[in-house]
């Protein structure tokens, strides 16, 4: 077995991304099993304040660096999240979202290489684009423009997994891919535009719903703390494995219907408006999760209602600070 790199016989984790929802969640477990933890970010759409409850701690640490720009530390483990991951916030600086997933790839993978360690990468259910094939399994290779306005974050993606698989196969390193789906949960940014949390902000304080074209496209909302745990599982699978697996709920709703949900939940008197599909917007996706169910023994657990309660009592809190 390979030396850890502490003295203390617990592993250094080296988590990029680790500031925003996801990383900031998965940060929390990993604290939990007792690893050491360097959180590699450089704010673009992350919240130091997502880490607030850690600051202090003894084995956490954060440092402020972009992905894109080499990165010499030495860890036992690395987890690439680092990515804007919302249509508004990756069609900011579209440049700069493909530059984070191919330059940031391509560095925590040397990185990775240098120190022949394990590494996970947050690829993206957008690797199907908009999908021919439903529900999405790992073998379709997708429906993708390659000159849209998504593109700089699904091609960035696609041409991740291309240097991740590249990496396996050239340099046996030992990699692990998971490709998600949507995922909500207390810590989504309160404007970063995605659905969840345009619908709860937007029910909170009484504002218009607004539903993009009629509504009746589709996706599948899985709740964070399912989601790190199949992130876990992945990355405690066997050696030589790389996947690429879906991890996200088959549980598939309307966009309507998700609207007429936070409605229902908040008691907010917000009507709902109809405004137009923005480009390249897949009609619909929900995942197969056969290969995570039969390799990992994981499946998402907490239902949509449950999840969008605790959501929207965190989106409540950022509201309620508004006010005062
Ligand atoms: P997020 O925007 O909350 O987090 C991304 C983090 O990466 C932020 O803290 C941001 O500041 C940081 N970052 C961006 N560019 C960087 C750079 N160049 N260098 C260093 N840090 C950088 O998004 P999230 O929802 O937590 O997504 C995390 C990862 O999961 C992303 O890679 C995303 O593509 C992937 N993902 C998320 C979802 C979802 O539903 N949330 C779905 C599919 C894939
Ligand atoms: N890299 C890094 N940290 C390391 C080792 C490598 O950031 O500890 C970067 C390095 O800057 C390089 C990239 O990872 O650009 C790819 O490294 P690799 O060794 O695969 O390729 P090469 O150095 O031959 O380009
Ligand atoms: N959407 C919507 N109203 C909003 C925000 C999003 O109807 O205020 C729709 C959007 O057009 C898409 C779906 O909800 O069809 C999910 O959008 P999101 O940006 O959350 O994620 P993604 O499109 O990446 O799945």
């Amino acid at each position: 077995m390979q030396k850890k790199r502490t003295i203390y016989g617990r592993k250094r984790v080296l988590v990029t991304g680790g500031a925003g929802f996801l990383g900031s969640h998965l940060i929390d477990r990993l604290i939990e099993r007792g690893h050491e933890v360097l959180c590699v970010d450089n704010l673009f759409t992350g919240d130091k304040r997502n880490l607030d409850h850690l600051a202090g701690h003894p084995r956490f640490e954060f440092m402020r660096h972009d992905v894109c720009f080499p990165l010499f530390v030495e860890v036992d483990e690395i987890w690439n999240l680092a990515c804007p991951a919302s249509p508004i916030h990756y069609q900011h600086d579209p440049v700069q979202t493909t530059k984070t997933s191919v330059h940031g790839a391509i560095n925590m993978l040397g990185l990775a290489k240098r120190l022949g360690v394990r590494i996970f990468q947050a690829s993206t259910s957008e690797v199907y684009g908009d999908p021919h094939i439903h529900p999405q399994v790992e073998s379709y290779w997708g429906n993708v423009n390659p000159i849209g306005t998504r593109s700089c974050y699904d091609e960035g993606k696609r041409c991740a997994e291309t240097l991740f698989f590249d990496y396996h196969r050239q340099h046996g390193l030992d990699i692990k891919v998971a490709r998600i789906f949507n995922t909500y949960g207390p810590r989504m940014h309160p404007a970063d535009g995605r659905v969840v949390s345009n619908f709860a902000m937007q029910a909170l304080r009484g504002e218009d719903i607004t539903i993009y074209g009629d509504g009746s496209q589709t996706r599948s909302f899985c709740y964070v703390d399912d989601l790190i745990d199949g992130f876990l599982a992945l990355m405690d699978s066997e050696p030589g494995w790389p996947g690429p697996v879906n991890l996200g709920t088959p549980r598939e709703f309307t966009i309507r219907q998700l609207a007429e949900q936070v409605i229902a939940l908040t008691g907010s008197a917000s009507k709902i408006v109809e405004q137009p599909l923005p480009s390249d917007d897949p009609l619909q996706r929900k995942p197969d999760i056969s290969l995570a169910r039969e390799r990992l023994g994981w499946e998402p657990k907490v239902p949509l209602e449950e999840g969008l309660v605790k959501t929207v009592d965190y989106f409540r809190g950022i509201v309620e600070a508004e006010r005062a």
